[in-house]
């Protein structure tokens, strides 16, 4: 069987040396050292100022949403995982969906500004794929009509743009670190703030909003367990390697696919690509879903992510239309994409898409 991720552990026995001595200090968590010592080690890495790790990439959205106060209208992408639309709705705010470019599959940031209401407080865009947003235009949009702009990083852990962590842009940015994600703590993820007012608000806002005695404000439990913090810990000093073995099956797939009908998403070029995903856009829905159907008579999943757009979430109150994260939606297929995949392997799934795809 051959998943469409498959995530990467460290030995048994390496995780079991390092959560050893929580059997003597019995500090599981509330900022217990391992989780300190990460986020220390990300912010060294990633060369960031202000990083809070928490429990979740959908929570750490919610408490980014609520530190900056955004009310009303959210600008927001179709082309992304429901937990970026989720915690608009979640916070009570309204998502505004804005079209996808064709190329990147990024929010198309030359639209935003025909989506404005008086309403309109934020932006929430999505790096997809890991391949960054035209940041300086939303930059710009916002400063012009003075609103917050969250980026939704939860594909982008080690993108680098403009020779900066692609975190340090916007007033917040958030990371995944799930199990499916590139560098994972099981379940886990990060808030970074570009300065430290906000990033002691949302410390404060994870853990209930009180420091000891002091009940501040409002808050919720975003915390992290040390057994996670751990396995972050353990897969942390790989991570170099897992981006070049995943580049190794990257061009590997784009070898062996070369010359057919298939689309791949083009980012303008920037340097520090992480090799997030192996995603590929198919002619029709129907290529899509008998590629699919075929790959699995194989034991291979692959997964129609993003499927649905998310403006044909059925739950939405008002039908608003995003043609072109529709059609994408409808024709793009994650290939299975994870370090370990072997030559043969590939080999066999981009004989099943040769197989599968329309001739042009
Ligand atoms: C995975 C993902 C999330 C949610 O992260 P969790 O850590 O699973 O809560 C949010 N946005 C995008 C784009 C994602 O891919």
């Amino acid at each position: 069987m051959i998943n469409v991720t498959r995530t990467y552990l460290p030995s048994f026995e390496d995780y079991c040396k390092m959560i050893k001595p929580l059997w003597e200090t019995r500090w599981l968590t509330n900022r217990g050292t391992f989780a300190l010592e990460l986020e220390r080690k990300l912010k060294e890495k990633l060369e960031l100022n202000h990083l809070l790790y928490v429990n979740n990439g959908m929570m750490a959205l919610q408490i980014a949403m609520k530190a900056l106060g955004i009310k009303g209208d959210v600008i927001t992408t179709p082309f992304s995982y429901v937990a970026t639309t989720g915690a608009i709705l979640w916070e009570g705010c309204n998502p505004v969906f804005v079209d996808i470019e064709d190329q990147t599959y990024c929010i198309d940031a030359d639209k935003i500004e025909a989506a404005i209401t008086p309403e309109t407080t934020a932006i929430i865009a999505t790096h997809v794929f890991g391949f960054p947003c035209n940041i300086e235009k939303i930059q710009a949009i916002a400063e012009k009509n003075q609103l917050k702009v969250i980026y939704d990083g939860a594909h982008a852990f080690n993108t680098f743009y403009n020779g900066k962590s692609i975190f340090s842009y916007g007033d917040i940015s958030i990371c995944s670190f799930h199990a499916t994600k590139l560098f994972h703590t099981v379940e886990g993820g990060a808030i970074i703030c570009n300065n430290k007012e906000l990033e002691e608000k949302v410390l404060l806002y994870h853990q209930f909003g009180h420091l000891y005695d002091d009940y501040k404000e409002m808050g919720v439990n975003a915390k992290v367990s040390e057994l996670h913090a751990a396995m972050g810990l353990c897969v942390f000093p790989l991570i170099d390697e897992i981006i070049e073995k995943r580049k190794a099956v990257f061009e590997l797939y784009k070898h062996e696919l070369k010359g057919l009908n298939l689309k791949f998403p083009t980012p303008s070029s920037f340097e520090g690509y992480n090799y997030a995903y192996f995603p590929v856009v198919f002619d029709s829905k129907e290529t899509v879903l008998k590629i699919k159907q075929s790959l699995q008579e194989n034991e291979i999943f692959s997964r129609r992510y993003f499927y649905p757009s998310l403006n044909k979430l059925p739950y939405l109150k008002e039908n608003q239309l995003c043609p072109v994260s529709e059609t994408i939606a409808e024709r793009v297929l994650c290939l299975p994409f994870y370090p370990e995949l072997s030559e043969k392997e590939v080999g066999l799934i981009t004989r099943i898409v040769k197989n599968g795809v329309v001739k042009s």
